[in-house]
């Protein structure tokens, strides 16, 4: 295997379009109590629609992995796990070496506002070899604007071979690629002018680490090109994909013949049936939500849904919509308990600090992830970092619902100190904030839920709350507590 070290260094560049940075960012101490009016849930709620699998056959044996941090800085960093070791090595090295340089540039930890998020996308050329894409957005305090980069990976899963573009192509391919992608790109828009033109052809000089950055599907191979490599600083990520076929002359051995095609996807399941625990009325009673967010997580999840079902209660997970594409058959058991299934956004971006696009994006890509789950389309949504503006507001669709009760079990990751913070803060309507990607908040969640039923409360999720209190669904309407 080729080391990773070549792997350090992104493609950056700088993105314009995130001009001045506008952060409004919540950060709660006390629990505001909020005096709500009521209206009805119809027409939210639709059971018993067929969910597709959205599982496909690309992510077979594809795992993700997340690393979230919250308050100090804002970092988020999704990257994959396969089902071979070396490989795995590679990638989590790089997911971490990429936290660390991030972190090295913090200059006012603990109280920066800075932001690192990392995201990756699979694609699959056969069973062993597939390709990752990341991409990487940063923002420093002492920056006026973010950077946005990408890095690309392909490795054959069997034997833990890295590929670089030198591996798939041979002979005078350079200068083939070079200048098919030259006149592929010079009549867009963007390299029209003489000066663009020229920056465009120096960016694709027949240099092989030009064309680090591709991508290899069944019968494709695409190359990437990040914002600042083409030259013109307002270019954006473009890429080019060419046949295999039409580069058969220059493709290396393993990539001769075409792979046998991948396995066909399973039926989808039937749709979901939700079972909720049966909490009598709710009116007069002691009520706190339990709330679980960035996952699904494959194992701690399963773990915490043991919890439940064996202690009877219901609580609320909102989820990542990257991780829902992973990890479906979670989120659909969850649901089948009758736990409120609600949106944390898709990649943990800082809404605030995002384009419009970006941040429509954010939030629908992941109702629509969660709604092609379990047929139905969630009813709230938690913010990243808990940071929102007017315009995430104004784009959720639905009520923001933060926390009002923040034991910090991110930081800690203690499941003693976890529950301590947790019953020594909570009271009749508390929002309480957890994790379940962490093996430690599940396991205080274990000591937390009976002793709480033992001084008299009733768990209950966001929309039991919502009903029982007389909230209501008012677009962007933000609860802490109720
Ligand atoms: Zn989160």
């Amino acid at each position: 295997m080729i080391g990773y070290g070549r792997y350090r260094g992104y493609q950056v560049g700088r993105d314009y379009k995130k001009a001045h940075r506008k952060k409004t960012v919540i950060i709660l101490a006390i629990a505001a109590a909020l005096v709500l009016c009521g209206a009805s849930l119809a027409g939210w709620l639709m059971h018993g629609r067929k969910a597709p699998s959205i599982h496909s056959e690309t992510l077979a044996g594809i795992d993700i992995e997340t690393i979230v941090e919250l308050n100090d800085t804002q970092i988020a960093v999704h990257y994959p796990r396969t089902k071979n070791d070396a490989v795995n090595q590679v990638l989590h090295d790089f997911a971490t070496t990429t936290v660390s340089d991030f972190k090295r540039d913090v200059v006012n930890y603990p109280h920066s506002r800075d932001e690192l998020n990392m995201s990756f996308k699979t694609y699959r050329y056969s069973e062993d070899i597939v390709s990752f894409a990341f991409t990487k957005y940063t923002i420093h305090d002492w920056q006026a604007n973010g950077e946005d980069s990408l890095a690309t990976m392909t490795f054959n899963l069997k034997t833990g071979q890295q590929y670089q573009i030198g591996d798939v192509l041979v002979g005078q391919y350079l200068d083939a690629l070079s200048g098919r992608i030259f006149n592929h790109l010079k009549n867009k828009a963007e390299f029209r002018d003489e000066a663009q033109r020229a920056a465009l052809r120096d960016g694709l000089a027949p240099d092989a680490n030009n064309f680090r950055n591709f991508v290899l599907d069944a019968n494709k191979i695409t190359f990437l090109f990040g914002p600042y490599q083409l030259g013109a600083r307002d270019v954006p990520e473009q890429k080019v994909s060419f046949k295999l076929s039409d580069l058969k002359s220059y493709l290396a051995e393993p990539f001769r013949t075409a792979p046998p095609p991948l396995p066909q996807p399973a039926a989808p399941p039937a749709a979901a049936q939700p079972k909720p625990v049966d909490t009598g009325d709710l009116n007069g009673k002691k009520l706190v939500a339990l709330t679980f967010d960035d996952g699904p997580h494959p194992t701690n999840t399963n773990v915490l849904l043991d919890t439940l079902r064996r202690e009877k209660v219901n609580a609320t997970f909102f989820v990542l919509g990257s991780r829902v594409e992973y990890y479906g058959d979670v989120v659909r058991r969850a649901y089948e308990q009758g736990n409120q299934i609600a949106s944390h956004t898709t990649n943990h971006k800082s809404l605030t600090g995002l384009s419009p696009a970006e941040r429509q994006f954010e939030i629908n890509s992941t109702i629509t992830a969660i709604e092609k789950t379990i047929g139905v389309r969630p009813t709230v949504m938690r913010p990243p970092y808990g940071a929102f503006d007017d315009a995430v507001r104004a784009d959720a669709g639905m009520p923001l619902v933060l926390w009002s009760v923040d034991p910090e079990d991110w930081r800690y990751l203690n499941a003693d100190t976890v529950y301590g913070n947790v019953m020594s803060h909570v009271a009749d309507g508390s929002i309480v904030l957890l994790h379940d990607i962490h093996a430690t908040s599940v396991q205080a969640a274990a000591r937390i839920i009976p002793d709480l039923k033992s001084q008299g409360y009733t768990l209950v999720t966001i929309d039991q709350l919502i009903k029982t209190r007389g909230g209501d669904y008012t677009p962007g309407r933000v609860y802490y507590s109720m």
